[in-house]
């Protein structure tokens, strides 16, 4: 018998979802691919990457650099990862490694949060959201302070629900919690929403923002995401990285992206205004709720929602169902795609309807 990490065997392998779709729909991506002036430079670019060597620090340094200096702090408060997903995982190793580590998260949220909790050997504390999914703020707070948590976490805006939290809510938790507590600030969906927690970031050292290129700058491919957060903090999570752990091709291709990121705005406010159209189209369909949503995507409820989710899958389109998870019972998420795979569905959707009035 091979004697592997205890707690292995509990963690659920990320369930890829392996079918082919005509319109996928399932992840929030983005639709669609680079546009065609940044891949022109990209293709150029990648004619001069040293494929045999270790990933310069140059390479590095340039994406950091940009970014901090859009974000107008100092490269020693960024760091990347390998999507945002690699710097929260090591945040909570940071935190975690043992039992009475309390790391607090509400519920729904993104799933990986229990997941990392469980595999940094730290206990997960979830925190209900309410029935609209908004958040308590003091049910939130009293969790971290009763927990002695040593990390907190809040999706701004949440996946998969949608819902958007104010700046002063954020600011209300960081005001509230003992300065001992980390506090990460997932804006995975930011761009969607507008409202950042950055400008709180010089008052709070011990809070950090991660970001991604995988939804909005429609990189999921690359695997690329970043955090801002003291230097002091920087420097300490940095250290649980492994050594060259961002690849070159990811690099130079996130700092082309982000170079030209003017480039997406337009996408970016074609997502809003389909999220917006579809949010007002699925109401008007009777048995369906949908719930506000500041990001790529909506959460729809319906009495029936696995037979809805079927009828995609007949049509060749992929959504997310979450099965029995708790708050998400017969819940769809849909990302939003262009505004013909947008009709496709919504008149699937509609069809599905009328079949069962
Ligand atoms: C997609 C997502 C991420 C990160 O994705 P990466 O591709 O790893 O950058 C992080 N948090 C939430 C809530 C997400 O939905």
């Amino acid at each position: 018998m091979l004697k592997y990490r205890q707690g292995l065997a509990d963690r659920p392998s990320y369930d890829m979802d392996t079918n082919e779709y005509r319109i996928t729909l399932n992840a929030n991506e983005s639709t669609m691919n680079l546009p065609p002036i940044v891949e022109d430079r990209l293709m150029g670019r990648f004619a001069s990457v040293a494929f045999n060597r270790y990933p310069g620090a140059e390479d590095y340094l340039s994406l950091t650099r940009q970014i901090a200096a859009n974000f107008k702090v100092q490269p020693e408060n960024i760091l990347l990862g390998n999507g945002s997903s690699e710097i929260i995982e090591k945040l909570f190793y940071c935190f975690g490694g043992s039992k009475d580590a309390a790391i607090v998260y509400p519920q729904p949220s993104f799933s990986m949060y229990g997941i990392y909790a469980a595999a940094a050997e730290a206990k997960g504390v979830p925190v209900d959201l309410e029935p609209d999914y908004t958040l308590d703020l003091e049910k939130f707070v009293s969790a971290v302070i009763k927990n002695k948590a040593r990390l907190c976490v809040i999706c701004n805006p949440n996946n998969p629900t949608g819902t958007g939290f104010s700046v002063s809510d954020i600011q209300y938790i960081a005001d509230n919690i003992p300065t001992s507590c980390a506090f990460l600030v997932d804006e995975a969906y930011v761009e969607f929403y507008g409202q950042s927690a950055v400008s709180l970031l010089k008052d709070y050292p011990n809070m950090i923002i991660a970001r991604t290129f995988s939804k909005a700058y429609g990189l999921a491919s690359a695997r690329v995401g970043y955090s801002i957060a003291s230097a002091a903090m920087t420097d300490m999570i940095g250290r649980s990285f492994m050594p060259y752990h961002m690849n070159t091709l990811s690099l130079v291709t996130a700092d082309i992206v982000y170079q030209m990121r003017h480039e997406y705005v337009p996408r970016i406010q074609m997502v809003i205004a389909e999220r917006k159209r579809l949010a007002e189209a699925v109401k008007q369909v009777p048995g369906f709720t949908v719930y506000p949503s500041e990001t790529n995507f909506l959460l729809i409820h319906h009495e029936a929602a696995p037979a809805l989710n079927e009828a995609f899958e007949r049509q060749g389109i992929g959504v997310r169902s979450f099965g029995a998870a708790p708050r998400l019972t017969n819940c769809l998420r849909i990302s939003m795609g262009t505004r013909e795979e947008n009709d496709t569905w919504l008149s699937v959707l509609r069809a599905f309807a009328e079949e069962r009035a």
